[in-house]
């Protein structure tokens, strides 16, 4: 048998290499007016500067979920009111959400950086130790706090890639969308292209790959937030419906030829860059998101893609929970798919840890990434890695007592999933020695 605790020791021993976050740079947290970080669809959010910083990585959706007014919401995440009016306008649906691993991620990581949970007790004395911890470097002192080695970063404050300021401690992704949407007023200007047809415009996606691909970490798409995954085949470049986008007279369908065409153009630049492609799939943050019903069809939208692609390895991001099953037969049929439980230890971690029961004992070790928190505050990472630690630890716990593995059998497996598989296929682009950091 596995020596009581000896997993668990080694796991909180090992490094994790954080796949998937969207921190904004410190420089904007600690600058007087803020971070702010935009969605997909255009959406800003302030990143909030007290402690409700610790709600505004989806456990804030959880109170929404329960029953919390949105303008409460939109409240108890902005500047007006102090640490404990912003308690009570919680505390109503605090109690029934808090079983949720969004929630308990909250309280873990108010329980690691400021030795309490969330309370009415604590929250003014949590309110006054993070705002100490915010100075220059506490991000490398939280993500350390947290066992994170390195971390990866799809920026929603810089796109399409974020210079950092930190390149040794935060990867960054080259983000896909809006790219791959045929309208990219930043990149157009970088590039300094002007866009006129279509042929143009792939001169901008080219310069993109040429300028960012040798220091990304990945190619992020993050369509899943604004039209269904499955994209057609690339025919002949569809200079008229690229013409028509441009001019704001495309229907759907021309909108779609052109997204399709563009996508397939970015996956064969990653391959050809040996760049992976990260995809979210699976479930939206946020509630009444219009765009839920294609969250059901995730995984066979994007098989045609994948099957299509074969030099391209694409990271399937999210466990795409609820579509999970489906995800580990691709993972199990295709040699170009990968899978990352990146924001699942907190979206669904009953599921997670069953799943990385399922995925071992069905797929190969070697093609399972096992954290992302998906954050923008830095101050959310260290519960969500805590969660994830304490998965994994029941998840191979149990495969031992079922006599599935050897206890030496999934102590070896703790190095691999923690970070041997994300450095293997997600390998640093940019020198690491100054600012590696040994947690
Ligand atoms: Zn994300």
């Amino acid at each position: 048998m596995v020596a009581a605790g000896s997993l668990g020791d080694a796991i909180d021993a090992t490094p994790w290499v954080d796949t998937h976050e969207h921190l904004v740079e410190e420089r904007s947290r600690l600058a007087p007016g803020g971070a702010v970080a935009t969605g997909p669809e255009g959406t800003a959010t302030a990143v909030p500067g007290d402690w409700s910083a610790l709600l505004v990585d989806y456990a804030i959706h959880d109170l929404v979920c329960a029953g919390m007014p949105a303008q409460d919401a939109a409240m108890a995440l902005g500047p007006e009111l102090g640490p404990l009016e912003k308690w009570r306008l919680v505390e109503p649906w605090f109690a029934g959400a808090r079983n949720t691993g969004h929630l308990r991620a909250a309280d873990l990581s108010a329980e690691r950086l400021c030795g309490a949970a969330l309370g009415p007790d604590t929250c003014e004395e949590i309110d006054r130790r993070l705002r100490e911890l915010r100075d220059e470097g506490y991000y490398a002192h939280v993500l350390r706090d947290a066992g994170v080695a390195r971390c990866q970063v799809n920026s929603l404050e810089e796109d399409p890639f974020c210079e950092t300021a930190s390149p040794g401690l935060l990867d960054q992704d080259l983000s896909l969308v809006p790219l791959a949407l045929g309208r990219h007023p930043r990149a157009e200007e970088l590039s300094g292209i002007e866009v006129g047809d279509l042929a143009d415009y792939l001169a901008v996606v080219d310069w993109c790959f040429e300028t960012y691909a040798h220091r990304a970490v990945a190619a992020k798409c993050l369509w899943a937030y604004l039209r269904p995954l499955a994209a057609g085949p690339c025919g002949d470049a569809p200079d008229l419906a690229f013409r028509r986008l441009r001019r704001g007279e495309a229907d759907a369908g021309e909108r779609r030829q052109v997204e399709d065409f563009l996508l397939g153009r970015c996956l064969d630049l990653a391959a050809d860059a040996g760049l992976p492609v990260k995809v979210h799939l699976g479930t939206l943050a946020g509630v009444d998101h219009p765009r839920l019903r294609d969250v059901f069809a995730h995984v066979a939208h994007i098989t045609g893609l994948v099957q299509r692609h074969r030099s391209t390895t694409f990271v399937l991001m999210h466990m795409a929970w609820p579509q999970q099953e489906q995800l580990l037969a691709l993972a199990k049929h295709q040699p170009n798919v990968v899978v990352d439980l990146c924001w699942a230890w907190s979206l669904a971690p009953r599921s997670t840890a069953d799943f990385v029961q399922r995925f071992l004992t069905t797929a190969p070790a070697t093609k399972l990434l096992c954290f992302g928190g998906d954050s923008v505050a830095v101050e959310s990472v260290p519960g969500h890695a805590e969660l994830a630690r304490r998965g994994l630890q029941a998840a191979l716990e149990g495969l031992v007592e079922q006599r599935w593995l050897r206890p030496d059998e999934a102590l070896e497996l703790v190095p691999l999933l923690m970070h041997g598989n994300a450095e293997r296929v997600l390998p640093a682009r940019v020198n690491t020695e100054q600012e590696a950091l040994t947690p």
